[in-house]
């Protein structure tokens, strides 16, 4: 996401949950699945009492069950998102996309500039998105693995699907737009 900054503070601004930013911590702290890497971002940038975006996670099974019961233990409800695309088109974006060496912020082709537009930085192809090899892995490790956990939210209605085909700023609204009525909840 290219507005990264702009779609925190909005979540930022949003009604509290019942966890404190400490039990959510230890909690989190004693997920094996999240790496150490993990937890220091999560410490440094989860907002006091505020509602929580995850990114990416859980993408197994394993995972999925040890944030369902994650969610049982502190009392907490939650949605997940899912950004549907198309195969072709995804991997179209991988390998076409480039990174900020200095910030990681992610640029599609559309963005033509040679440097990052928030940081200065030089903006380079990522290794494995280069790699057919490496992107048709991740493709399979997402049927294999990640369908499985969509499925299992979407039978608990708790899946709202997005369409990641539009362009970016279209995709961010429409996501801003459907996640407001949830984090209002
Ligand atoms: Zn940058």
């Amino acid at each position: 996401m290219q507005n990264i900054k702009g779609a925190i503070d909005h979540f930022k601004q949003h009604q509290t949950y019942p966890a404190t930013k400490e039990e959510l911590a230890k909690e989190c702290n004693e997920l094996s699945d999240f790496s150490a890497e993990d937890k220091q971002w999560f410490m440094k940038n989860l907002p006091e009492g505020s509602r929580v975006l995850f990114d990416g996670i859980p993408r197994k099974m394993e995972q999925a069950e040890s944030f369902d019961a994650l969610m049982v233990k502190l009392g907490r409800d939650f949605t997940g998102v899912v950004i549907e695309l198309d195969e072709t088109v995804a991997i179209q974006r991988l390998t076409t996309r480039r990174i900020c060496e200095g910030c990681k912020a992610v640029y599609p082709a559309e963005y033509t500039k040679k440097a990052c537009e928030a940081c200065g930085g030089k903006l380079v192809i990522r290794n494995d998105d280069a790699n057919m090899e490496s992107i048709q892995n991740r493709l399979k490790a997402y049927r294999e693995e990640t369908v499985p956990v969509v499925a299992h939210y979407k039978n608990l209605g708790k899946i709202i699907e997005v369409d990641g085909t539009p362009a970016i700023e279209t995709v961010t609204h429409v996501l801003v737009e459907t996640l407001d009525p949830v984090f209002l909840r």
